[in-house]
């Protein structure tokens, strides 16, 4: 029966699309590039429990850099070193892909291992001016996983 499971969740990957897995803008832990790298942001960087978090710059939806955890690893908390200054220097690439990316595409894209996250973007033009890229959130390769195996994973 489990296997059955994941034969079908790894059929429905070429059907299904990012928008049923993403993790929503509102839901996303992020960073203000402006943060300052004192005590407080870090052990709230460190509690949230994420791995990878995105830095925005003005609003959430502007997203300009990745940050990992481990970045933090050097870094002194009495230095009240700027956020900018660390993801300046480790730059991870930023991965952007559209909302309507099929499952199995993005897959393969994760395997192709640039970056494990990906931020998810649609064209808006539903408004009067033209029409603009509009980030709507961001994906994992845990989110697609979880699609095959279909029973949510139970993170350590
Ligand atoms: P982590 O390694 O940080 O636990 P995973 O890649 O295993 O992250 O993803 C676990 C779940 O958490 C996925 O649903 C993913 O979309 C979500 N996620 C990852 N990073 C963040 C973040 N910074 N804020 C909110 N949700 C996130």
């Amino acid at each position: 029966k489990e296997e059955l499971n994941i034969i079908q969740g790894a059929l429905e990957l070429r059907v299904k699309t990012v928008e049923s897995v993403l993790t929503q803008l509102k839901d996303c832990y992020m960073v203000s590039s402006d943060a300052v790298l004192d005590f407080n942001t870090m052990s709230e960087m460190m509690q949230s429990g994420y791995t990878r978090i995105p830095v925005y710059e003005g609003e959430k939806s502007n997203i300009v850099d990745l940050l990992y955890v481990k970045d933090l690893a050097f870094v002194d908390p009495d230095d009240c070193t700027p956020l900018k200054t660390i993801s300046k220097f480790y730059n991870h690439p930023l991965h952007f892909v559209f909302i309507d990316t099929k499952l199995d595409a993005m897959l393969e894209e994760f395997k192709k291992g640039k970056s494990h996250l990906a931020i998810v973007q649609r064209v808006n033009n539903e408004g009067e001016g033209d029409p603009f890229y509009e980030v709507m959130g961001i994906v994992t390769l845990e989110d697609v996983i979880e699609e095959i195996i279909k029973s949510e994973i139970l993170d350590e």
